[in-house]
This record gives structure tokens, sequence and C-alpha cells, in this order.
């Protein structure tokens, strides 16, 4: 019987002890950290053997294969005992797409992932076809293998995932974008992470598609100095393409092989380019399963978009309330600065990734207003915008933030929280961060 090891007792850890129970291995999982209790039930009903608070390496060294969670790095001096071993070291989704012979659509990119995942698999459950949505969103993947597997996944995938795979294949996979994140996994060279979500497509054979964004000079160069071998489908904002999605007189036009799509950008219920970009690529995987198309313009106009995502909270006063909480890094901010057409009153701020400001600051110019700096660290923030915004005020709370914001904000404008930064300085998770932000909101 093979020992299969799994490192992590989180989602994706337990999901794949099930699926690796259900097909025969040996199992143990090990957490260095303390293991949920609910999860613990879990693996305690399926007589699955695990550990918290500590790795027993005699009980993890005589593994035949090992399941990473996404969350450890590989210069974990275990991991490295591991691989210098010659023991693989996988990711749940290299482990549970062995197990299925379902058709995979990965989603990968800086920003965009799960609006676009959400956005896939709600047209294709709209399309009627048998749809799991799974990777970094919600149920682990390998418990859905296992317990019933669909036709379809819908895959949210991150470079550490893509790190872990050998022989996984989507027959659709996206690259949304590459801007530079998580570079102290990556020895803080860019192409190493540029390398790392291209691995979605290094499977992939000429049958299959890579979905990519055509105005992305990163992965435009990348492409060109590294072929693939699939077909590779393009989508633009600004330019019209012989195939793929572009802009047209308002109009998202596709153009697939012998198939065409056009749907006026009114009909969108999200906001922003990036959003039309989102769902042009969306729209695309769906046209490729052959979703019908008036189901996709239907899907789409109902599709009401994610929380903490350039959500719109409240109107008061006339003036707009906007989360945009999970904007954890400067592209996504300025996504939502540009996306926004009303003067700004910008809460921005937290723990600062070595971000550069410069390219926010032809929108900060024109249509911020106000900036209320939310961090414990606020001083690169001041450093940058000081010369350029007058009204500039520190605080440390939310619930001073929101208060200060309504304050200075009249009649026509938005209040946007979209920080740039990491929340953990002063919140939980960017779910908190939004959810406190939503509950000031409320009580003003
Ligand atoms: P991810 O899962 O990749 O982190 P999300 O869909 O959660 O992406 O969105 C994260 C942030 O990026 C949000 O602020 C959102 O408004 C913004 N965003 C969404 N799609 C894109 C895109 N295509 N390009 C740039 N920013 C985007």
């Amino acid at each position: 019987m093979d020992r299969l090891v799994i490192l992590g007792g989180g989602e994706s850890g337990v999901g794949t002890a099930i699926l690796g129970k259900q097909k025969g291995f040996e199992v143990f999982v090990s957490d260095k950290g303390e293991i949920k209790e609910n999860y613990k039930k879990v693996l305690e009903h399926f007589e699955i053997e695990w550990e918290s608070g500590e790795h027993t390496e005699a009980k993890i060294m005589n593994a035949d294969v090992v399941m990473k969670s996404p969350g450890i790095p590989d210069k974990v001096a275990l991991v490295k005992a591991l691989i210098e071993k010659g023991v693989p070291v996988i990711s749940e989704i290299e482990f549970a797409s062995r197990y299925t012979d379902a058709t995979l659509i990965g989603i990968t990119g800086s920003n965009g992932k799960t609006t676009t995942t959400m956005l896939t698999n709600h047209i294709l459950k709209d399309g009627g076809l048998s749809v799991g949505m799974a990777g970094n969103i919600g149920d682990s993947y390998a418990k859905m293998v296992a317990e019933k597997d669909f036709d379809h996944y819908v895959l949210e995938i991150s470079s550490f995932q893509l790190d872990g795979i050998v022989d996984f294949k989507p027959h659709i996979a996206m690259i949304t974008n590459i801007t530079p994140d998580h570079l102290d996994r990556y020895e803080y060279k860019f192409e190493n992470y540029i390398a790392s979500k291209f691995r979605i497509a290094m499977n992939q054979d000429k049958d299959d598609y890579l979905i990519c964004d055509a105005d992305d000079e990163v992965i435009q160069d990348w492409l060109k100095k590294h072929p693939v071998q699939s077909k590779v489908l393009h989508f633009s904002v600004k330019q019209k393409l012989e195939e793929g999605a572009w802009l047209e007189d308002k109009t998202i036009k596709i153009k697939l092989e012998n198939k065409t799509l056009e749907m006026s950008e009114d009909i969108l219920a999200l906001e922003g380019q990036h959003n039309v970009k989102n769902t042009m690529a969306a729209s695309m995987a769906a046209m490729l399963v052959k979703v019908r198309k008036e189901t996709i313009r239907q899907s789409i106009q109902s599709f009401q978009g994610v929380p903490h995502r350039l959500e719109n909270v409240l109107k008061i006063n006339h003036v707009e309330y906007i989360n945009d909480s999970k904007a954890t890094n400067v592209n996504a901010t300025y996504y939502a600065l540009d996306g926004i057409k009303k003067p700004i009153v910008w809460i921005v701020g937290g723990v600062d990734k070595g971000n550069d400001y410069s390219e926010l600051m032809p929108l900060v110019r024109e249509k911020v207003k106000a900036i209320i700096c939310l961090g414990v660290d606020n001083s690169k923030l001041i450093d940058a915008f000081g010369n350029v915004i007058d009204l500039m005020v520190e605080t440390y709370s939310m619930e001073e933030a929101v208060k200060v914001a309504y304050k200075v904000s009249e009649r026509g404008d938005a209040v946007l929280l979209s920080p740039a930064c990491a929340s953990f300085d002063l919140f939980k998770n960017y779910e908190d961060r939004g959810d406190q932000f939503k509950n000031a909101i409320k009580n003003l």
C-alpha cells in the first residue's frame, strides 16, 4: 500500500486525505499548527491518522508521495529533505486531477482569479452543465472528486498550487494578467513568478486552449520567448483582434473558430474595465464548452459579483460606499480607481508588500479628492501622495476611517476602500477588513 503524507490539515489537506483514503492509500496528515476541530472530526470519521502541532519526521520521510498545502514554502527544511530524498511533493490539484476524467478549466493570474472563476462557474451552471467550482475557493477539489465527481471543474489556481503539479493538464487554461506579487516565495525574481504562472499550460497539447490578455506586456513577452503547445486565444480592450475577444463600439465581440458572440458592454452587471476582461475570458471558456450564446448573455447580466471586490455597499446622502478590500496590491487598486467615474475619497493602507505607487499617480491626480490612510505605518503613502493631495488624514481603525470619509465626502462622491496592501496589521484578513468597513457604514 502506498503511503500518502499530507502536510497541512486545512481544506485542501483534509480533502486530499479523504480522496487518498478512498483510492487505497495509507494516509497520514501532519500539521505544525493547530488543525481546526471540524477538520479533526472529519479525519476521525474517515479513520485517517493525523497529528497537530508538530511534524514527526519518522512518519513523514517514509512517504511514497507528499501533498503539501500551498501555504507551506518549498524552503522549509522538511520539504527540502523530502525533495532531496526523491519523494514527489505535489499539490492538491495534481493529486485530485489523477482521479477524474472531467474537463478542467484552470484559472490563474495575479488579479481577477476569484471573480473570473465564479463568473465562469455561474455561466456553465446556467448552461445546464454538471460543474464543480474549487481550487483556492470554497470546498476542496479533491473532496469533490471523491464524493460526487462532476463533468467539468472550474478551478481557481494560485502559483503555489502550480508549483506542485507534474501532469496536471487543463483543457482550458486562463491567465488573467501577471503583475509582481508574492515575490518573497520566488527568490525576489519576477521571472520565477511568471514561469510559475505559465506552468498552467505546460502539459497542454494542440487540442487545448490558453486564454490570456493581449494587452498584458508581461504575458505577451513571455509567450514570444516561450511558445506553448496549446491554442492561444486572446482578449483585449485596446485592440481589434482576428480571433478571440475584443471591444468595438462599446460592444464585446468574440470570434472563436466558427463561432461568434456579441454583447453590449452595458449589459454587464459588473463595473470596470477589468471586469470587461474577466467577462471576455469567462465567455470564451463557456463558448468552448458549448454553452449557448443566449445563455451566456443572460448569465452575464445576472452575475452579481463577489463580496469585497468593488462591492457596492450603500448610498448615503448621495455618496456611494464601495468595498474593494480584496485589493491587496497596487494593480487591483489601479482598476478600482480607473473604473469609478466619480470624485473619490480613498481609504488606503495596511501592510505594504513593496508597493510602487507611481503607476497610480495619474489616476490619483485626476480623481482622488482626499486620502484616508488606514495602517500602522502610513509613511510610504504620505511620501508618495503628500505633495499631490491636499487632504490626507491618518487613521488607525476602520470606524475612525469611515467617520472621516463621511465627513469629507460630498454629494456625488464615492468613498472607496481599496487598500493596495495586505490587511494583517489591523485586521484578521481582507474579509474582516471589508466586513468592518460595511459595519462601520451601517453604523453611521
Ligand atoms: P484574485 O482571486 O486573483 O485575488 P479577485 O477576483 O479576488 O482576484 O480580485 C482581486 C482584486 O483585483 C479586486 O480588487 C478586484 O476588483 C481586482 N480585479 C478583478 N479582476 C481584475 C483584473 N482582471 N485585473 C486587475 N484587477 C482585477
